[in-house]
Formats: structure tokens, C-alpha cells, sequence
């Protein structure tokens, strides 16, 4: 049967190669469960799971500093929705196409699922590129963009974030614009605003701090702890730069990162403040970042940190950026664990040689669950008209974390396949979108 319905995906969403990927993945996991919940195969219950509740395809005409107007292509995939509000982030890259967008929110649906708070799936962004742009070109992008999009948002309907290429700067022009449309101070309809607007304390770092949350469970399952460990990362953005900060906080090295120009390699440990300010503030490339370090880091242009001996590898930049070559690398130089801090950024053959080699291996859908997962208690302050501490958040934040590790961990034993987080979190996240599904009858 399971055969049966990714033929039908793949003929009915020809050439959509991540999306069928996507899929795929999460029906391999699913034999087991069926076999033993055969309740979750009635009412085409997978059938409708594959399929998206609703998809928006928009165009957004703005102008340039130079008076030019420029098309881009807007997305909104609502995925589903049996658990609450869609929810997930926008992400302004050229990448972004109607196949990116729905694997994004496939895999969404499920993480949003395994964090246990009341959140749908979605995706949405647009193949514009910020780069190069100015603060007045993004605005007018934004506005553009929300003119089209409100009208299906709102806090208990869908509730976008930020994702690659849509930070707290792209986030508040949305909400502005959304605000000036609706004339509704709606908090609650996105999250990863700033903290004096309604915005929640850790949101920037929960994404990377989670993930090394997760990293920090799974080694303990081994009676191992991050201390003294070596790490890489993948990407510098906000994902990769607060992994590495939290794993500095734990006593790991962090060595080396990346962006699409090459990779840093920063023996002693990067240098996290500079980093920021050249990553986050400046918006500059990693060769700067090197050139202001001095002799402390060497930079490679082109160069991957897949090559670089590590004890942990955090993949955090993009999808399908660690293959099997890179990961026959990294086992050949004694990686134990690598955890996805972007979204499905191993292939399925890396994957596979990792899992086969004893790596311990996270997907995305449960390592980086804690950036949606602090969307939601933003949503849950928004709601109740409060601001949290920092340490509260980040504590909430911790032991969300430390639920997801348990459930993929504890699933995956009952299933027959142990220390499989793959399966753990595909099995755990298509019982609980599955159960609400069939609850609620054929729709
Ligand atoms: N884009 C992030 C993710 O991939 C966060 C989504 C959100 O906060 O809604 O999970």
C-alpha cells in the first residue's frame, strides 16, 4: 500500500525531487506501525497526509532604490492542520520553488507534532534574495509580500516565522504591514518578533541552543557529555552561530563554520562575538570574518567543514548539503554524532552510511524542533499578555527538548528499531498527526 501512494506522490508532484525525498523517507518508516496500528491506515489517512490541506502561489511586484520594479514568486503551503494553527517560517532565498516549500512543510508538520504543543504545519517564503539588498528594499519586498499573504493568516489560522533569509528585520515589516492592513494588534499571527513588541526572550537562540539540547541527550544515552569534545558546524547564520554557542557553554571546541563562499577553520574556537557582529550585524561574508581574526583562523574558499576532525558534526546550513562522500569523511574521521540543525540537510545515503557506521544520528525534525517549539511559547505569552524571563524560556525550552529526545528514543525502542532516532520521530510524529486525524473524520 505504502509503495502504492509514493507512486502516486511522485506522478501527481512530477519533479518535485525534495518533496518526494521528503516523503519517502517518513513512509519507509512506516511498516512497523501500521502493521501493528492497522486503525492508521483507514479513511486513506496516509493518503491525505501527503497531501497538502491548501497551497498559495502569489506573485510580488516591488521596487528598487533605483525605481525598478522587480516580480518574485510568493508560497504559502498549509500542510495540515488536525494539531492547530499551521505553523512554520518564511524563507527569501532564489532556492525557494512550490517543491522546497512543501517538503519544508511535510517535514514541519511532523516536528511541530513531536514538540507537543497545540501547532499545524506550514511553510511558506518566496525566491526573492535579500542579499545585496538595502534595509528599504526589504521593506518594500515585505510589504508587498504580506498585501498578499494576510488575508490567509491570523493567530488562530496560520502563523508564519523567520527561516533562511527572514530574521527579526524581515519580521517586523511583516507584522507592520500586517498590522496597518487589519488594524488588529494580533500579536499572536507571527512569531520571532522583537522583544519589546511582543516578541519572546530565546527565540533567536532557540533553534541552535535546542539542538545542542538534543546532541547533549544523545550522547548521555551513551554515558558520554559534550565537554572536551571537537564540533563543527555547518552555516553561519542563526541556526549554526547559537549551536555554537551553546556548545562553547557545555565545553565543547567549535571550530570550524561555513557559508556559501567557503569555511572557516578557527583552532582555538570561533571567536562567537565577532562572528555575530560579521554574520548578523554587518552582513558579511566569512572571509571577513577571518581577515579581522588574524593568524587564529585560516578561511577556504570553497572548502567544506565535512573535512575537518570532529567528535560532532551539526549540519545547519541547507537541505542535501552532507552526502555520502562527506559523510564517509567524517566517519573516517571519527565523528560520533551529527545532528541536523537545518532542515533535511543529510541525503538519505549519508544517512544511511552513518547509521550503519554507529554514528549517532538526529534528523531535523526532532534536533532543531526548539526554534517552533519557542515560537509556541511565544504564541502561549502573545495569548496571555505576558513576557517571560529569559532563564524561564530557556528552561521551558529545555525540557521540550529533552521530550522530543525521549519520545524518538523510547519510540524507536518500542518499535524494534533502538537508538534509530529516524524512526523514532517519523513513527512518534505520524501518531500524533495520525490519531488527531482520524478523530476528526474525513476532511
Ligand atoms: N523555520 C523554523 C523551522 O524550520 C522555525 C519555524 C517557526 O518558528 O514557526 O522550524
Amino acid at each position: 500500500m505504502l509503495e502504492e501512494i509514493y507512486g502516486h506522490v511522485l506522478r501527481r508532484n512530477a519533479g518535485e525531487r525534495e518533496f518526494h525525498q521528503a516523503v519517502r523517507e517518513v513512509l519507509e518508516s512506516l511498516p512497523v506501525v501500521l502493521e501493528r496500528r492497522p486503525e492508521l491506515c483507514q479513511a486513506s489517512l496516509v493518503e491525505r497526509l501527503v497531501e497538502p490541506e491548501r497551497q498559495l502561489m502569489f506573485r510580488v511586484p516591488w521596487t528598487d532604490d533605483d525605481g525598478h520594479v522587480h516580480v518574485n514568486r510568493g508560497f504559502r503551503v498549509e500542510f495540515n492542520s488536525a494539531l492547530g494553527p499551521y505553523k512554520g517560517g518564511l524563507r527569501f532565498h532564489p532556492s525557494v520553488n512550490l517543491d522546497i516549500v512543501k517538503f519544508l512543510g511535510f517535514e514541519q508538520t511532523f516536528k511541530n507534532a513531536l514538540t507537543g504543543m497545540p501547532i499545524g504545519g506550514g511553510k511558506g517564503g518566496s525566491d526573492f534574495d535579500p542579499k545585496g539588498r538595502s534595509d528599504d528594499e526589504v521593506m518594500r519586498f515585505c510589504q508587498s509580500f504580506m498585501t498578499e499573504l494576510y488575508r490567509h493568516l491570523g493567530e488562530h489560522t496560520d502563523v508564519p516565522a523567520g527561516d533562511t533569509g527572514v530574521g527579526a528585520r524581515e519580521i517586523g515589516y511583516l507584522f507592520g504591514q500586517y498590522r496597518r492592513i487589519t488594524n488588529r494588534y494580533e500579536a499572536g499571527v507571527l512569531t520571532g518578533k522583537g522583544i519589546g513588541w511582543g516578541g519572546s526572550h530565546a527565540r533567536p537562540e532557540a533553534t541552535g541552543y535546542g539542538l545542542v539540547a538534543f546532541t547533549a541527550e544523545m550522547l548521555r544515552t551513551r554515558g558520554e557529555e559534550l565537554d572536551g569534545m571537537r564540533v563543527v558546524v555547518s552555516g553561519s547564520g542563526n541556526v549554526a552561530i547559537h549551536a555554537a554557542e551553546k556548545a562553547e557553554q557545555l565545553g565543547a571546541t567549535v571550530v570550524a563554520c561555513s557559508d556559501s563562499g567557503g569555511c572557516v577553520l578557527d583552532e582555538k574556537g570561533l571567536d562567537l562575538d565577532l562572528l555575530k557582529q560579521v554574520k548578523l550585524v554587518d552582513r558579511e561574508r566569512l572571509d571577513v570574518y577571518a581577515e579581522r581574526r588574524g593568524s587564529a583562523a585560516t578561511y577556504r574558499a570553497d572548502g567544506r567543514v565535512w573535512d575537518i576532525p570532529c567528535d560532532v558534526a551539526l549540519p545547519s546550513a541547507t537541505q542535501n548539503e552532507l552526502d555520502e562522500d562527506a559523510a564517509r569523511t567524517l566517519i573516517g574521521n571519527g565523528v560520533r554524532v551529527v545532528a541536523e540543525g537545518a532542515n533535511m540537510p543529510t541525503t538519505p545515503e549519508a544517512v544511511r552510511a552513518l547509521r550503519e557506521a554507529g554514528v549517532l544520528f538526529a534528523p531535523g525534525k526532532a534536533a532543531n524542533a526548539g526554534g517552533v517549539a519557542t515560537s509556541a511559547l511565544e504564541m502561549q505569552q502573545n495569548a496571555s499578555r505576558v513576557t517571560w524571563s529569559f532563564e524561564t524560556t530557556e528552561d521551558r525550552l529545555s525540557e521540550i527538548m529533552r521530550h522530543i529526545h525521549d519520545t524518538c528514543y523510547e519510540t524507536a525502542d518500542r518499535y524494534g528499531r533502538p537508538g534509530d532516532y529516524v524512526a523514532g520521530a517519523n513513527i512518534a510524529g505520524f501518531e500524533l498527526v495520525g490519531d488527531a486525524m482520524l478523530a476528526q473524520g474525513v476532511i
